[in-house]
Formats: C-alpha cells, sequence, structure tokens
C-alpha cells in the first residue's frame, strides 16, 4: 500500500486495515440494506444486529462471564474518572488509588472534585512515573471501596505485568484504555473495566466499560440518569442514541482480532514486536530507554537520543520517511513508539531499520556534544 504511512500515534490510533477497508463499504450501504452505517436508526434491525455481535465478540474473546454488563458508552475514559466514584464510592467510604502517571492523577482529581476520600496506595510520581510500584511499596486502607489502577501509563511507557493483590472484597476497578484485549485479561478480577476506544479497540467517541452486575445494582439512583451505569445496562447501552459508528468499528475490530487467533495469538505478537525495539534500545548507547527496564509497556515505547537537538531531528527525518507520530508525550521528552495490536511488524522492522541509520549517521555529532 503506497498512500498510506507507518501510524505510530498515541491515539487516536492505527486501526486494522481489512476493517478500514470493510468500513468504506459499511459506510455506503451496510448488509446489502441500501443504507449507511451512520445513516441508520439504532432502534432498526440492522443496528440490533451490529450491537449484539459487538457484544457477543467482545465477550467471547476474554469469556466474559453473564453476571458482567457490556456497555458502549460515549464521554471517553476521562468520564469514567467521575462515573466510576459516582457510581461505586458512597460518601463514607475511601477509594484506593495506585498512582502511575497523569491518566491515574486525573482519576484521583475526579474523586476528590465529588468530595469523595481518596487514599494513594502507592506511586511512583517522586521518579517521574518511571515504573510501576513494587508489592511491597502498596500500602492499602483499611476498607477500600475499590482499589483504581491503570493498567498501561500511554504517557509514560510503563504496564502492570499482573494484576496487584488487592485487599479482600475489594474490587478492582482498571482504566485499561491503552492496553484493553492486547493480551488476555481474566475478567473475574475485575469490578468494572473501562477503556476509550481510540488506543486498541476503534474510533474515538466510544468507552467501552465491562462491569459486574451487583455493583451497578448497588448504586445510587440519585444520580442524573445519563450517569447511572444501570440507565444503560437496562437498554443495552441505548438509553439514548448510541455512537453507532464506533460501536460498528469496535465490533469489526473484536472480529478481527478473533480472526488473529484471539488475546493470546495478540499478546505473542505484541511481545515479539516489543522486543524488537527494546532489544535495539538495550544494544545501543546512543538510544536510551525512560522507563525501568520490568514495567516497560509492551504498546508505548518511550526513548531518548543523546540531546534535544537530535531528538527534534530524528523525529523530523523520520516523518519525512513516512514513519509518522514518534514525538514523545511533553512531560517525558524524546520519543514514544505506539505499537498497538494494528500496528504492524513491519512498521516497527522499518522504525528499528531507521534507528540503526541514523545512530550511525549521528554518533559523532553526539560524541562531540
Ligand atoms: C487516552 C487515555 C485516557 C483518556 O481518554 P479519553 O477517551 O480521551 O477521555 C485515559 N486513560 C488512559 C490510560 C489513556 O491512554
Amino acid at each position: 500500500m503506497t498512500d498510506r504511512i507507518y501510524n505510530f500515534s498515541a491515539g487516536p490510533a492505527v486501526l486494522p486495515e481489512p476493517v478500514l477497508r470493510k468500513a468504506q463499504e459499511a459506510i455506503w450501504n451496510i448488509a446489502g440494506s441500501g443504507i449507511g452505517i451512520m445513516e441508520h436508526s439504532h432502534r432498526g434491525k440492522v443496528f440490533d444486529r451490529i450491537i449484539n455481535e459487538a457484544e457477543a465478540a467482545c465477550r467471547s474473546l476474554a469469556g466474559i462471564p453473564d453476571d458482567y454488563h457490556v456497555l458502549f458508552l460515549q464521554g471517553g475514559a476521562s468520564l469514567q474518572f467521575s462515573m466510576v466514584p459516582m457510581n461505586l464510592l458512597p460518601a463514607d467510604r475511601t477509594a484506593d488509588f495506585l498512582l502511575t502517571g497523569v491518566w491515574a492523577k486525573k482519576a484521583v482529581k475526579e474523586a476528590k472534585v465529588l468530595g469523595r476520600t481518596v487514599h494513594l496506595a502507592a506511586s511512583s510520581e517522586a521518579t517521574n512515573f518511571d515504573r510501576i510500584p513494587q508489592p511491597d511499596e502498596i500500602s492499602y486502607s483499611s476498607n477500600p471501596a475499590y482499589v483504581h489502577l491503570t493498567t498501561n501509563n500511554t504517557i509514560y511507557g510503563t504496564q502492570w505485568k499482573t494484576e496487584p493483590t488487592v485487599p479482600a472484597g475489594a474490587p478492582l476497578v482498571a482504566d485499561t484504555s491503552s492496553d484493553m484485549y492486547s493480551r488476555p485479561i481474566d475478567v473475574r478480577k475485575y469490578g468494572l473495566i473501562y477503556a476509550g476506544a481510540q488506543k486498541n479497540l476503534g474510533p474515538s467517541g466510544v468507552v467501552l466499560v465491562i462491569v459486574r452486575k451487583a455493583l451497578v445494582e448497588a448504586g445510587p439512583k440519585t444520580l442524573p440518569t445519563m450517569l447511572q451505569y444501570r440507565t444503560f445496562a437496562a437498554d443495552r447501552s441505548m438509553y439514548n442514541t448510541p455512537p453507532t459508528f464506533g460501536i460498528y468499528i469496535m465490533g469489526e475490530v473484536f472480529k478481527w482480532i478473533e480472526s488473529q487467533g484471539g488475546l493470546a495469538a495478540m499478546a505473542d505478537r505484541n511481545a515479539e514486536k516489543a522486543a524488537l525495539l527494546y532489544d535495539y534500545i538495550d544494544a545501543s548507547d546512543f538510544f536510551r530507554g525512560t522507563v525501568q527496564p520490568d514495567s516497560r509497556s509492551l504498546m508505548n515505547v518511550c526513548f531518548r537520543a543523546p540531546t534535544e537537538e537530535l531528538e527534534g531531528k530524528f523525529i523530523a527525518e523520520a516523518t519525512r520517511r513516512g514513519l509518522d507520530g514518534l514525538k514523545g508525550h511533553r512531560s517525558v521528552g524524546g520519543m514514544r513508539a505506539s505499537i498497538y495490536n494494528a500496528c504492524p511488524r513491519p512498521a516497527v522492522e522499518a522504525l528499528v531499520a531507521f534507528m540503526k541509520e541514523f545512530e550511525q549517521a549521528n554518533r559523532a555529532t553526539a560524541a562531540r556534544s
């Protein structure tokens, strides 16, 4: 394909090409209906089948048990920073947070805006979020209503390798926006999982929420209707007009993951892609990784060059070569390659080849600085 370049954007991010091809047709005329996906009523038969298939594919990928709702909501992951404490955190309880980056901080901030009590059970802020806290650094409050974590820290490039141990009876709540379905996930370990679609699952404008039914039922009924999970649980995410196009694409992405061998196959492929980059960074004395090796993300690979001038040059030259979206977040600097599920291995190979070339060409400049 000559008209598409390699996209390493953190989000919105690359989508699987077969999904985009199919969507091109679906926008014009879906399922022989003579009407495009964006023009169908959400109350009609065509969309009914789309949302059913999306939910079924979502459930089958992770074996989601029947006592969990699968919801397709709006407001992004950021609205979940508020909806979670509104629905799951009574005013007389405490929620524990594992602070591993900017997104976790925003989740804490929104719980505090509501006047709720928050306990920081662990934080890696002192070292600019360069790692995931070790088990012995985590100290929970006596009886938390839930424990919140961010499974993958998109900005810093760190990722929890396994779930932390939590106090008995405390549901784990996870923001999985940037690594959802990049690897197997045991939903039973969680009370609630949320993921904005635009990193690994689809277009922006839809957020996936997987939540234990009992938690939804226990939530307060005094909240605005649109902010209660039960509103969407009762109407299969169709209390009001849902983000129909986003749900369609998400369903197609789920089916694509299935066709690729499912979550275990995704995990293998993602580990191989990430290893291409990390192995090269480790072998290089020009580039260096920014996070502790045992905390490295398989989704967002953050690295730096010897000087900021060289980093600017690297990003500019990479862009000219059709390697796009490599500029790191301003709070880390340097470069970030986001290599989600849909990022093909040849994209990573092309990036590593360019890095080698750039290192060769600029080694002398670096040595002088
Ligand atoms: C991108 C991102 C968010 C914010 O998502 P929105 O959909 O823009 O609200 C939250 N958490 C994580 C981990 C993210 O990567």
